[in-house]
């Protein structure tokens, strides 16, 4: 057994951990045994129920709603380098399988076991990003872990989320090894694309479009296509190179652009892409007074609903886009509506696209879904760690 500080759970508030949850709230701890305030953000515990039975090592934070996750359930399985590189191990066990080439997510937190790390890799760079105080004291080992797993010839820490702020973490952007280009090349679905690993969105690019990306090229021949939020042209040159006869990209970011022009260029692609710089609330909203159309439209807005009590406001703004969308769509188009809200279900994104198409009095023919990828393993009993959601329809008058 490890000499962790113990943490112990009031009575039945062990059955998240039970039910292979990895997360405690900080109302769940039994405050008399163990004084949360007592703890150092970070510092490894080991986590009982009410009784004293064992449940599991991971690492606290007073300061944090959650405040410890799980990392083990091994009774006698330390913290430390080894169990970062087995877990390592593990998880380029799975990539590697799937995938012939070194670009994708490497570490998916809590389903890789390792909550509140993300590693993304980019061929022989790596982009982490810590989340949590008890990843972030871990943080010397996981460059080792990194260094002897993957021999990358940099790292860099995006620790610059928003999500770090709930567990007092500063925020920053450093390169701890090797130097890092400006850009960085990503392939993917047959397609190179040109990130900013230090300036872009998240870690420079969204692995986990990667298939419903590849799933686009099905529908495009010869169609005008817009893509909306379209960052540096992830959708978009898919929808170039599989046979689009044009494809307009929007996005509100004029630097998310500029790449996506370059990556136009890279693919041999800028006869048929063009970009536009605009909100896309507004630039919908005027595509639609001078009724322009297009054959398919791609919606892959941002999250709306970051929190729970965000939900109503999101679920709006969900329904705003959705009905622009559908008012810029071609008779018979097909719109592809992509959330990556956690906190909007499958059934309300669901009513969201049929009500708003009912009010338009058109209907929907529902052609597939989709997920994130495969390397973004759901945890099965982290609800959390399924997001996306992807509905490919076809939108035509009512019957
Ligand atoms: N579809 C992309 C990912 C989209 S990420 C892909 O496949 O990689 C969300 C994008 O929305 C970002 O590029 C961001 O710049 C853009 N964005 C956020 N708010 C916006 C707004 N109001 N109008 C237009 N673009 C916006």
């Amino acid at each position: 057994m490890t000499d962790n500080a113990p943490l112990y759970l009031k009575p039945n508030e062990d059955r998240r951990l039970r039910a292979g949850h990895n997360w405690v709230f900080s109302n769940e701890v039994d405050i008399v045994k163990s004084t949360l305030s007592d703890f150092t953000p970070g510092a490894p515990v080991t986590l009982l129920s009410h009784n004293g039975q064992f449940l599991g090592h991971g690492y606290v934070n007073p300061h944090s709603l959650i405040c410890a996750r799980v990392v083990t359930r091994q009774r006698d399985q330390p913290i430390d380098g080894s169990l970062l590189v087995h877990r390592l191990r593990v998880a380029l066990g799975l990539r590697e399988h799937r995938f012939r080439e070194p670009y994708y997510r490497l570490v998916y937190g809590d389903s890789d076991g390792l909550p509140g790390l993300v590693v993304d890799r980019y061929g022989d760079v790596v982009v982490a990003q810590i989340t949590t105080a008890g990843m972030e004291c871990l943080k010397d080992l996981i460059v080792a872990a990194l260094q002897k797993v993957i021999k990358p010839t940099a790292i860099v820490f995006r620790n610059d989320t928003s999500a770090r702020e709930m567990e007092q973490l500063p925020s920053y952007v450093e390169t701890v090894f090797g130097s890092c280009p400006h850009t960085l090349a990503v392939s993917e679905n047959g397609a190179t694309y040109w990130v900013n690993a230090k300036q872009g969105q998240k870690t420079g690019w969204f692995y986990d479009q990667r298939i419903n990306r590849a799933r686009l090229r099905d529908y495009v021949r010869d169609k005008s296509v817009l893509d909306v939020f379209s960052y540096v042209g992830g959708f978009a040159i898919q929808a170039a190179l599989g046979g689009a006869r044009s494809v307009l990209a929007l996005d509100a970011s004029a630097h998310a652009l500029e790449l996506t022009e370059q990556n136009a260029v890279v693919n041999g692609v800028k006869d048929i892409v063009s970009t536009r710089c605009a909100d896309a609330f507004e630039a919908l909203r005027s595509m639609r007074e001078e009724r322009e159309h297009f054959d398919i439209v791609v919606v892959d807005p941002p999250a709306f609903i970051p929190r729970r009590k965000d939900v109503k406001a999101g679920v709006e703004a969900y329904q705003r886009l959705a009905q622009l969308a559908m008012q810029v769509l071609s008779r018979d188009g097909i719109l592809v509506s992509a959330s990556c809200s956690y906190h909007l279900q499958w059934e309300v994104f669901h009513r969201v696209l049929t009500k708003t198409a009912r009010h338009l009095d058109r209907q929907l023919q529902i052609i597939e879904t989709g997920h994130q990828g495969p390397d973004h393993p759901v945890h099965p009993a982290i609800m959390e760690s399924a997001y996306l959601k992807v509905y490919f329809s076809r939108v035509i008058p009512t019957f």
